[in-house]
């Protein structure tokens, strides 16, 4: 059996005027993610986790945001992209760990959603993927309520 582990990072500003989708979920809130795609920061940190576990760059290379097809792009749909890309290549997840960090709005009361929300794009059973969140302490962009950045580590299997 071969075992590959991936690491994805990703922050977006929060704006007014824009839909909060994040995990592929969306959040009532006032604010919502800057970006050329929707600004889901959990999906490209899981996406970029994945590619990394591949050795297949990452996702800038892959959706360029100078590229007009993918401007308001749901990025579910470049994360199910990045699924066919690893399913070609024989891999499968065996689990995916992320922590979503924002100081607003609470995402407690979202966890469980964006979990199924994760299991479902990637066609995984929902014990296979885990949503953490945490406040950055009022530190930072973060902190201020600036920006939500998510971090995702995944172990792919063949
Ligand atoms: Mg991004």
């Amino acid at each position: 059996m071969e075992l590959r582990t991936g690491i994805g990072y990703d922050i977006h500003r929060l704006v007014e005027g824009r839909r909060l989708v994040l995990g592929g979920v969306e959040i009532p809130y006032i604010m919502g993610l800057l970006g050329h795609s929707d600004g889901d920061a959990l999906l490209h940190a899981v996406s970029d986790a994945i590619l990394g576990a591949l050795s297949a760059g990452d996702i800038g290379e892959h959706f360029p945001d100078s590229d007009p097809q993918f401007h308001g792009v749901d990025s579910a749909r470049l994360l199910e992209k990045v699924r066919s890309i690893m399913e070609e290549r024989g891999f499968s997840i065996n689990n995916l760990d992320t922590i979503i960090y924002a100081e607003q709005p609470k995402f407690l009361p979202f966890k469980k959603q964006i979990q199924g929300s994760l299991s479902h794009i990637l066609g995984i059973g929902p014990e296979r993927v885990s949503v953490k969140a945490k406040t950055n302490e009022g530190l930072g962009e973060i902190g201020a309520g600036e920006a939500i950045a998510c971090h995702a580590v995944v172990t792919l299997t063949k």
